[in-house]
């Protein structure tokens, strides 16, 4: 079930929470899941691993992580659907995304090499899957209340459920894809009229 869709989408390489929302998805009218299973979910965080700071290998997702992953996804994408309304998101998924991102708190971590004094930071969790977890919810708050949470929107294509940033004020659709899908049903309507 891999590289179904390999067009990526505008904001993802800079948020993974906007990456993981991503994961579900139509395709031709079909729901694909491309964290369906555990299997899935491992090789997702592991292709992810810059954004979701997930070292594979260390510790092995389980399934309960994976079923968390995928409970994340929903409270994130609610939260992303609040936040392109202006309304108040749900107090069960802004929980799940807080709950998240404690999971792995982020410390400050001082070392001093020869002498040379460097402050850092470092996330404390039991397991990988965790900091992940919390790395893609903390990217979440981030992208919602930051700056680029202005230009978070749904796709404007009948059939698409992904969420992108807009990269320009008028930018409506996802994908050059879906923009194309959209024209093209338009011209079929004008055609079909006259
Ligand atoms: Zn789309």
């Amino acid at each position: 079930m891999r590289n179904l869709e390999p067009q990526t989408v505008p904001g993802e390489a800079k948020h993974g929470s906007l990456a993981l929302v991503n994961t579900r998805f139509l395709r031709a009218g079909e729901p694909v899941d491309l964290l369906a299973d555990l299997a899935d979910a491992g090789q997702w965080l592991t292709e992810h691993a810059a954004a979701a700071c997930y070292e594979p290998g260390i510790n092995a997702l389980t399934a309960a992580d994976a079923e968390r992953l995928r409970a994340l996804r929903e409270s994130v994408r609610a939260v992303f659907e609040a936040r392109a309304v202006d309304a108040g998101p749900d107090a069960d998924n802004l929980t799940m995304v807080n709950t998240a991102a404690a999971m792995a708190p982020l410390i400050p971590v001082l070392t001093a090499p020869d002498g040379e004094f460097i402050l850092a930071e470092r996330r404390i969790a039991d397991s990988e899957a965790a900091k992940a977890m919390a790395r893609l919810a903390t990217d979440a708050m981030t992208l919602v209340a930051g700056p680029d949470g202005a230009a978070l929107a749904p796709c404007g294509a009948h059939g698409c459920i992904r969420w992108f940033l807009r990269t320009h004020g008028g930018r409506q659709w996802c994908s050059n894809r879906c923009g194309d899908r959209v024209r093209a049903a338009r011209h079929y309507a004008r055609a079909k009229k006259s």
